[in-house]
Parts: structure tokens; C-alpha cells; sequence
């Protein structure tokens, strides 16, 4: 997964962006990189591995001049990892320099890739965002607009692009508007784009505006101007996973609220799986809402059971203590005072693997609890994203291949409920309809590369 912001129409747009990546960077800590265009449609890039706080200080944006600049933060995957797959990615185009940033994974991306090679394309990394630039430069289409619409038009699944030629600004959501992207109007003049709207606060952007599924916008200083949509989507699939455990509480995606959004998942789970407790709480911090939503539902006192290190990161671990607990323990400690003697609730957005899980149950039953009940805010996870979540193959999901009554044992619970697929729903049906597909198994846009035979790409 990961997070982008775009900026023009206003001064030093670098630090803006800078800015931005910062509210953005739980979508990715693998590696941030800013690209700014200067007066004469120069573009300057740089990206550095790790944190943006890492790879950014007040001289490498210094060196970013200009009124036009694109973010991303990446989340690693499998196999693409490293600096070269990291983003923006900029490139000399015929009609100046052009950069991009994507969020999502293309799915017909390796058979694109592969017609691109054949024509001669000279791909520099592996993910699957590069096939887009390709695509661009390579249109046979008159004008940047038609060779953009002409590039997008040719991509299936989930695609939030940011793109910058000169200093024009481009943004575009797949035509099933699976990542969100929301625009705002800058204090000072100028337009803000990012994937949440926790980004868009913290650099002062008002009035936001969710860009709609397949709607592609040409921003120029203050000028925004809806181009001609994207087609060929059955329907419309934004990712309920951004609202069950992606984004941050405090933005708004696709309009609605995200806390909102984990609150009532929280209380639907509680209609549909009561137990009688003396406690509720969440598995810091991504079930924060949803723990909250079920103690306003029960009527049980929310408390604070497992309180989160916020500073770990990527931690050298001792051979002797690189048990699989080991990696929880690091993270998370349970308050004994909360816990001892009690029958609590243990709330968590969703269930992927169960191995974090598991040893928080085993920290938790350590500390004294008389029972426990887990709580799911989502159902069982059974098949895996191809739309840009970062989640395991289908072997290593727990609910993929066990029943409730294994994973309870599993877990070492005294009862387990999952909220269900229809509860889920349900709970946000103001919005929607969702790609559910990690829940059900039902892929909206078509699998190419994987009907072809081919790995899905590496992607963001
Ligand atoms: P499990 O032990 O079941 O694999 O992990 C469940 C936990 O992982 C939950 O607390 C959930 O918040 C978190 N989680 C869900 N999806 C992701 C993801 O894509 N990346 C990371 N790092 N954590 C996730
Ligand atoms: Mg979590």
C-alpha cells in the first residue's frame, strides 16, 4: 500500500508535500520520495528508504524548489523492495518532464508490461506504476490529455494517480475507485490532492472534494477542470479494508468518516456477538473505534488493557529472543491492574495470519485474565487483495483454511465472533457498494495477470 499527495499553485510546494507525506505515512514506511517542478518545468527528485522524517531535512527540500511537487510513502511487498521501485517516478518526456505516483496494483499490468518490452520499452524497476509512464510515452495520441486518458484507459484494477507534466497537475481514480483521493484548496492560493484527508488537515487545505471513481482532473494554479471519465467499470468497488483498518480514524474517505465508520462496525459486532464481561478494550491502535463503537453498544466500561510502543521499528532482534512472541512482546504489554481476575473483551479490526493475535493472548492470559473473548470488527479474511493490500497468500490466512471453532482453539479463546460480511455492510451503507473481495472472494475488476498465468506485480 501506499500513500501520495500532490501540490501546486503555491511556493515552496515541496515542504508541502513534505507536509503531507508525514500525515500519510502509516500507508508506507518502506520509503518516501518528493518530485517538485521549478519555473521551467524542471523536475528534481529525491526518495531515500525508510521514514519521511529519514529521508527529508530542511536542505534536501531546499533543493526541491518550485510550485509543483508529488509525494509517496511506500509499503514494501515481497520481492519489491529496494530504492529503485520507490516513487515518484520521473522520467524526460517529449513534452517535458513528467512524474507520477500511484496507489494500488495495477492487475493487468505484466501482460501491458510484457506488449511494452516487445515494443522496446526499457523498464528500470519492477513494480507495476512504470507500465504507466511507458504507456504515456508511448501513445500514439496528439496531446498530453488524449495520452493520459489513452494510458489509463488501457489499465485494469486499482489505480489513485498523481502526475505532474511541467507544472501542470493531473489526478485520476480507477474507473472502480478502489484508493481514495481527495482534493483541497490551499490557505494561500493553490490546490492540495491526497489519499486522506488527515493529510490535507495538516497542511491547511480547505473545501475538500472526493475525486469520484474514474474522474481525472487537470489542475492548473488554482484552475481545476474535470476531464472526460475513465469507462469500463461493472461497478464501482472502493476497499472497505481502508475503512476496517487502513486509513487513519481522523480522515474522511469516499465522504464518509472513518472513526464513524469503525464505530458502528464496532457496535454491529456487539448486537451480533454479545458475552458478558467485566471489560472492553482494543489491540492498539488500528481498533481503537471499532473497541469503542462495542463498549457504547454493551454498555461495558472500555479500558485500556495493552498499551502500544509507538517507537518500534524496524528492530534488530537477538537470535535468542527471535521467538514468534517475541516480535508481540516488543510491541505491546498488557496492564496486569486492568486485567487480573477480569472476563474481558478484546477487540481487534481484523484477523489476517492470527500470530499477532496469538501471542496477545498469551500476554493477556499471563497478566491474570479469568476469560477471554475476542472480537473481530470484520469477517474472516479468506482471500487475498490483488488491488494493492498487502496481505499474505491464501495458505497463510487463517480464515482461509479453518473453521471458527479451530482459529477459537487456536487462539486460546474462550469465545470468538467475527462481524459479519452482511453486518459489515450494513453498518456503511450510506456509502458503498465496497470491494469486499479479502472477505468474500468476489474480484470486481478482472484478474489478467493471475488468468494469465503470471504473478501479480509488485505493487504499491
Ligand atoms: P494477524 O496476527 O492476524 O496476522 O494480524 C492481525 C493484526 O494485523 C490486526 O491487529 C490488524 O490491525 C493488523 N493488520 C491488518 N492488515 C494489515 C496490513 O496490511 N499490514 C499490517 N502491518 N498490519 C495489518
Ligand atoms: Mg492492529
Amino acid at each position: 500500500m501506499c500513500g501520495i499527495v500532490g501540490i501546486t499553485g503555491t511556493e515552496r510546494a515541496a515542504e508541502l508535500a513534505f507536509l503531507g507525506l508525514y500525515g500519510l505515512q502509516h500507508r508506507g514506511q518502506e520509503a518516501a520520495g518528493i518530485s517538485a517542478v521549478d519555473a521551467d518545468g524542471r523536475a528534481r527528485l529525491h526518495k531515500a528508504e525508510g521514514l519521511v522524517v529519514e529521508a527529508f531535512d530542511d536542505e534536501r527540500l531546499r533543493e526541491l524548489p518550485g510550485r509543483t511537487a508529488l509525494g509517496h510513502v511506500r509499503y514494501s511487498t515481497a520481492g519489491g523492495v529496494g530504492l529503485v521501485n520507490a516513487q515518484p517516478i520521473v522520467v524526460r518526456y517529449h513534452q517535458g518532464d513528467l512524474a507520477l505516483v500511484h496507489n494500488g496494483n495495477i492487475t493487468n499490468a505484466q501482460v501491458l508490461r510484457e506488449e511494452l518490452v516487445r515494443e522496446g520499452a526499457l523498464f528500470q524497476s519492477t513494480v507495476d506504476s512504470e507500465v504507466i509512464v511507458h504507456l504515456i510515452a508511448r501513445s500514439r495520441e496528439p496531446t498530453v490529455e488524449l495520452q493520459l486518458a489513452d494510458a489509463l484507459s488501457r489499465l485494469a484494477g486499482a489505480f489513485s494517480v498523481l502526475l505532474t507534466v511541467g507544472e501542470t497537475l493531473y489526478a485520476a481514480r480507477d474507473p472502480w475507485g478502489y484508493r481514495p483521493l481527495i482534493m483541497g484548496r490551499l490557505p494561500d492560493g493553490g490546490v492540495a490532492v491526497a489519499s486522506e484527508t488527515c493529510a490535507l488537515d495538516l497542511i491547511g487545505a480547505r473545501n475538500f472534494c472526493t475525486l469520484g471513481p474514474g474522474e481525472v482532473v487537470r489542475i492548473e494554479g488554482d484552475e481545476i477542470t474535470y476531464l472526460p471519465r475513465l469507462e469500463g467499470a461493472e461497478r464501482q468497488a472502493p476497499c472497505i479494508f481502508e475503512l476496517v483498518y487502513f486509513a487513519r480514524p481522523d480522515s474522511r474517505i469516499w465522504d464518509v468518516s472513518v472513526d464513524r465508520a469503525r464505530r458502528a462496525f464496532g457496535r454491529q459486532l456487539a448486537k451480533e456477538h454479545p458475552v458478558d464481561a467485566d471489560c472492553v478494550f482494543s489491540v492498539p491502535d488500528s481498533s481503537n473505534s471499532a473497541a469503542l463503537g462495542y463498549a457504547e453498544e454493551s454498555g461495558i466500561p472500555l479500558e485500556l488493557g495493552l498499551i502500544r510502543n509507538h517507537y518500534v521499528g524496524r528492530t534488530f532482534i537477538h537470535p535468542s529472543q527471535a521467538g514468534r512472541d517475541f516480535k508481540v512482546r516488543i510491541k505491546y504489554n498488557a496492564v496486569r491492574e486492568v486485567i487480573e481476575g477480569k472476563r474481558v473483551i478484546v477487540v481487534d479490526d481484523s484477523l489476517v495470519r492470527g500470530t499477532t493475535s496469538r501471542g496477545l493472548i498469551t500476554m493477556i492470559r499471563e497478566a491474570g485474565a479469568k476469560e477471554v473473548h475476542f472480537r473481530v470488527a470484520s469477517p474472516p479474511v479468506i482471500s487475498p487483495c490483488y488491488y494493492g493490500i498487502d496481505m499474505p497468500t491464501r495458505d497463510e490466512l487463517i480464515g482461509a483454511s479453518h473453521t471458527i471453532e479451530e482459529i477459537r482453539e487456536h487462539l486460546n479463546v474462550d469465545s470468538l465472533g467475527y462481524l459479519s460480511l452482511e453486518g459489515m455492510h450494513a453498518a456503511v451503507a450510506e456509502r458503498g457498494p465496497f470491494c469486499d473481495a479479502c472477505f468474500s472472494g468476489n474480484y470486481v475488476a478482472p484478474l489478467v495477470d493471475l488468468k494469465m498465468g503470471r504473478p501479480v506485480s509488485s505493487h504499491c
